[in-house]
Parts: structure tokens; C-alpha cells; sequence
């Protein structure tokens, strides 16, 4: 079953805890984070940092890059790790994924909270869902998807005859680059491959140093073997670099944009004939996700589901709602509570707020650029938000515009950020039209959701937008996928849709072997 929650409600234990470690950690703050080769930690001269995105005087981390020798030589040590690792039984491997999920519900729960508030600009409830509770859903869930990988054998032996399959890790190693918006992500990217037997060059992102140097910690004190994951924090071009200059490479595991990923796959298109094997693109990327109401939508239920599916850790889930499609005969019900609801919600701490920081300087300065195109937009209409200010944090209000252009460019591109777009549509265009609207307004497929009561209109918009989305919601937020629950993932451009957390994504991480013998 799924980690519970847990509620940092006022005066509780838990929230007094959690303010103790926050406040400890500002204190002690900067921490320097260094590449992690061989299970030891090689220092370098720290030239940049992690910032608090609530209040970016305060830097979290402080992180030196890894020269290309040391990437080389790390390459060549998880190789050698993989020797044994490879050998090492799965129940000794689960064992070592059980005892992290011990060590971060137990003594680094709070230390892990506070890593991944401070430096991701989460509030309690957002950091607990991500870092706690679907961290240790998939700590506990790969060995056991492993298990029934392991299990699946070919089910006929003719006589004298016992075929068998061995469940091989890929032939070199696995690249895994993590995003900052999900420490759970990181968690998924690392430990797919490794509880089937691969080795891992660890590149997280520069919004989640301090977290992810943590889990890999977490991962080491659990018992993992020196060398199994190679922790690289720094520029990704240089590890990258070196990376690719391996043949060895086997697997790119990657969430992050859409844009990083193409030209990541582009570079290993590129020299196919280099590598050993193919090397299998893995990749969660962009997402552009829509709500639509249907005439029949309970107006209200839509308006907060849109409202939580768009402003949530400040849009800046791959799965949040940027777009959303609505009836001219219920605009008027919807917009009004959308504005109205929007405009409580309260900003800026991570106890008591529901809304915090965007993750980063480039990010408040893409977002605010929206903002303004938006505002000078002659058929844009500014309906909420729209204040950005960055004076002490990355701070940007809420903002939901409505365009009378489908396919402006809020429509279309992704914009990771607290915006929300609404396009109201004749009644009349319900149906082929406006499903192909949708279907073909954006180059991405990850996530959407239907509003409606009638059945009829809830079947024909699950099979006509069977595409547009990999993960569908029938009344309820396209976003917050529970691992087990609703594997998550999209096609197109939002990634190759190998669900985190499935059984299904660890078979991109082997290789199998059938093995005859007669007798
Ligand atoms: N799994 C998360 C959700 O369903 C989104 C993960 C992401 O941002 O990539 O909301």
C-alpha cells in the first residue's frame, strides 16, 4: 500500500518537528555538495549554489563540478561495481531499497522535508507528498515489480527440454539525469535501473542538489555498494559530455524538457555506430495538460480541481493544467469562482501558504515574460494574478488569462509556471471539432481531464482524445498520480511514456537472455 501522508497541521508534533529541522538547516546553511565517485566524496572548489527560492539571499548548498578525468574514472569504477552488483540477488538488492525506506520515513524524514522545502521552494504538504510518501512508494514497490520480472519465465518445455529466461541489467551503464520538481523523480530515475541490476551516473538538477545529494546518502548508509551510483552534481554539459565519450553507455534516463531531451537523443542518434549497444531513451519531457468541461460539468468541482491541477507547487508539475476549455453556457459560473478562489490563496510561507516561489531566477524571468506578453495581448484578458515580484523570493501570483485565440501561444507552449489559460468555446463546436482542437493544439500528450456528467459524453471524450494524454482523469485534477495507483506518463512530446514506478519501466533496463538446455 501507498506511504501514508502525513498532516503538519498547527500545533501538532509533526509540524513542530518540521520547523525545528527548517530552521536548523537555514541555520547551518550553506552545505557544500561534492561529486561522490567510488562511495568518496572528491572535493572541488565550489563556484556555484543552491538558492532558497523564498528567500534567495539564503543559499542551501554550495556545489563544485567534476573535472572530465574524474567522470572517466567513474565511469570505469561503476563498470567494475556492476561486477558484483549484477551478481548481487535481488533480495539483497531489496534489501538495501527497504532500509533506505526505513532511514527516510524514520531519522531523515525531517532533514529530507526541510531539503526539499528550502531548496525546491515546496510547502510541507507539497514536500511530503513528493519526498516522503512516493519516495518510499517506490522504494517498496521495485523490488517487488522486480520480483515478478524475475518470475516470468516461458511457460512451455518440450520433453528433455528446460528453457529459461535470465533477466539480465543492460550491457554498460545507465545515465540518469533528475529534475528539481519531484525528489520522488530523482528516487524513480536512480532506482529503476539499479534494483535490476545496473550501474548509474547520476547527474541531478541544480534546483535539487541538497535533496539528492541526501537520498544518495541515504542510499549509501542502506548498504549500497560503493561505485553502484556515481553522484555528479555541477554542469551537465561536462558530464554529459564525458558521458557520451563512453561506449559503454546503455540507457539515458531522463525527466526534464522536452528540448534537453531531443538534444540529448539527437547527440546519441548521432553516432550509432559508436555505442556497444543501442542505447534505450527513457524520458519523461514537457507537458502542455488541459481541462475540459462538458456542458453537463458540476461547474464548481471543476473550477477547484483546475484551480489545485494549475497552481499547485506553482505549476511547476509536468502534469499541471495550463489550458483549460470551457462552454460559453457555463464561463460566466466558472470564471467567476476560478477568479474568486484564486484570488485567497495565500503566498509565500511554506507552513501556512498554499502558494510558494518559482524554483529559480530563470524561472521568475520566463514566467513574468508570459506575463507581460500576455498583458500587452490584445486578445488576452487578464482574469487573476499577474503581479510578479522578486525582491526577497521568485515570487508570481497566481494568474489565469483567457484568450480568444486557441491556438495563442498560452494555448500552446509550455510555460511551468502559476498560469492558466482559458479558451471558452461555442456550445455548438462540443464534439469531432473541438477534440481535434485539443488533440492538435500542442506537440505534447501527458495529461488531461474530462468534466462532465453525462456518460455518454465521458466515453466519446476518453476514445476521441485516446492520444492526447497518458494519463486521462474523469472528474478530478489532471495532476498528483499515485505510484501503483495511476501509473504516470505521456507520450509525444511529454516523453517515450514508460510510466515511473511500473514494472513495465524496469523493462527498459534489461536485456534478456533465453537460455535452452537439453538433457
Ligand atoms: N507524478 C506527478 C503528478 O502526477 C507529476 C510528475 C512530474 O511533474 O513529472 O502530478
Amino acid at each position: 500500500s501507498n506511504e501514508p501522508f502525513t498532516s503538519y497541521g498547527s500545533g501538532s508534533d509533526e509540524r513542530s518537528k518540521l520547523i525545528v529541522a527548517v530552521a536548523e538547516m537555514e541555520k547551518n546553511a550553506p552545505y557544500e555538495v561534492h561529486p561522490n565517485v567510488n562511495g568518496v566524496d572528491v572535493p572541488g572548489e565550489v563556484t556555484q549554489t543552491q538558492e532558497n527560492p523564498f528567500k534567495h539571499a539564503i543559499k542551501l548548498a554550495a556545489y563544485s563540478h567534476a573535472s572530465p578525468e574524474l567522470v572517466a574514472k567513474a565511469i570505469q569504477g561503476a563498470l567494475q561495481a556492476k561486477k558484483m552488483w549484477l551478481k548481487t540477488s535481488l533480495h539483497d538488492r531489496a534489501a538495501v531499497f527497504y532500509r533506505a525506506a526505513a532511514l527516510l520515513q524514520g531519522p531523515y524524514k525531517y532533514q529530507m522535508m526541510a531539503a526539499t522545502m528550502i531548496g525546491q521552494g515546496k510547502n510541507a504538504y507539497q514536500a511530503d507528498i513528493d519526498c516522503v510518501a512516493e519516495s518510499i512508494d517506490f522504494l517498496r514497490f521495485f523490488p517487488a515489480l522486480a520480483e515478478g520480472l524475475y518470475k516470468n519465465q516461458p511457460p512451455i518445455n518440450a520433453a528433455n527440454v528446460w528453457n529459461r529466461t535470465e533477466v539480465r541489467p543492460l550491457d554498460g551503464m545507465v545515465y540518469a539525469i533528475s529534475p528539481f520538481n519531484f525528489t520522488a523523480l530523482a528516487v524513480n530515475l536512480v532506482l529503476a535501473p539499479l534494483i535490476v541490476g545496473n550501474v548509474v551516473i547520476w547527474k541531478p538538477s541544480p534546483g535539487a542538489i541538497y535533496s539528492s545529494w541526501l537520498f544518495h546518502k541515504i542510499m549509501i548508509e542502506a548498504g549500497l555498494p560503493a561505485g553502484v551510483v556515481q553522484f555528479f552534481p555541477g554542469d551537465a554539459e561536462e558530464v554529459t559530455t564525458q558521458v557520451f565519450e563512453s561506449r559503454d553507455l546503455s540507457a539515458l534516463h531522463f525527466t526534464g524538457s522536452t528540448a534537453v531531451f531531443r538534444n540529448l537523443a539527437a547527440k546519441i542518434g548521432a553516432k550509432m555506430d559508436f555505442w556497444t549497444s543501442y542505447v534505450r531513451l527513457v524520458g519523461e519531457t514537457g507537458g502542455k495538460n488541459f481541462h475540459l468541461l462538458h456542458l453537463t460539468a458540476n461547474v464548481r468541482n471543476a473550477a477547484l480541481k483546475t484551480i489545485r491541477a494549475s497552481f499547485e507547487y506553482q505549476g511547476q508539475k509536468c502534469s499541471a493544467c495550463s489550458r483549460a476549455y470551457v462552454p460559453a453556457s457555463l464561463a460566466k459560473e466558472f470564471k467567476s469562482i476560478l477568479v474568486k478562489e484564486t484570488q485567497k490563496l495565500t503566498m509565500g510561507d511554506s507552513f501556512t501558504d498554499f502558494i510558494g516561489p518559482v524554483i529559480s531566477r530563470a524561472a521568475f524571468t520566463r514566467v513574468s515574460k508570459y506575463i507581460a506578453d500576455a498583458k500587452a495581448d490584445p486578445e488576452i484578458t487578464l482574469l487573476a494574478g499577474g503581479e510578479c515580484d522578486d525582491s526577497v523570493g521568485y515570487y508570481i501570483r497566481p494568474t489565469v488569462i483567457e484568450s480568444k485565440n486557441p491556438k495563442s501561444k498560452f494555448m500552446v507552449e509550455e510555460v511551468f509556471g502559476p498560469f492558466l489559460c482559458i479558451y471558452v468555446y461555442e456550445d455548438s463546436i462540443y464534439g469531432p471539432e473541438l477534440y481535434e482542437l485539443i488533440d492538435t493544439t500542442t506537440e505534447y500528450a501527458l495529461s488531461g481531464a474530462i468534466f462532465a456528467s453525462d456518460r455518454a459524453a465521458i466515453i466519446e471524450a476518453t476514445e476521441e482524445l485516446r492520444f492526447s494524454a497518458g494519463n486521462f482523469y474523469i472528474n478530478d485534477q489532471c495532476t498528483g498520480a499515485m505510484p501503483g495507483q495511476q501509473p504516470f506518463g505521456g507520450s509525444r512530446g511529454s516523453g517515450t511514456n514508460d510510466k515511473a514506478g511500473t514494472a513495465g519501466l524496469l523493462t527498459r533496463f534489461v536485456s534478456q537472455r533465453t537460455i535452452k538446455e537439453n538433457f
